[in-house]
């Protein structure tokens, strides 16, 4: 069976079940400075269809970023998620999960070229 990963923000009105990860990499743009607050943070990738939001607040609040995607938030808390793209693709900050995972995803640095 496919591992599912859960996770979400801190209030817990936004909640994330995801399953099949790819392409984790750090970034420290001024972008996902300004969304985070944190000097450098960790992503993993999903297709959209694999992303379920599951808590009460549904899908994440959402501020458009650039021409092909929105950075998500929560609405009641402010946590930071991730980014939503157009492309099928959703982005979670692996600090948004659960459970310590961030050791199963091999960072690569490979920056989100502040375009996300
Ligand atoms: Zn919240
Ligand atoms: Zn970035």
């Amino acid at each position: 069976m496919t591992k599912v990963y859960t996770g979400g923000c801190l209030c817990g009105f936004i909640r994330i079940s995801a399953r099949s990860p790819r392409n984790p990499h750090t970034c420290s743009c001024t972008l996902c400075q300004k969304h985070t607050g944190a000097h450098s943070v960790r992503w993993v990738e999903f297709d959209t269809q694999d992303v379920q939001w599951t808590g009460k607040g549904g899908k994440p609040a959402t501020w458009r970023s650039s021409e092909f995607s929105s950075r998500a938030f929560c609405p009641r808390c402010g946590s930071s998620i991730g980014a939503i793209d157009d492309a099928p693709t959703v982005a979670l900050l692996t600090g948004c999960f659960d459970d310590a995972v961030h050791a199963e995803f091999t960072s690569t640095d490979n920056a989100c070229q502040g375009s996300a």
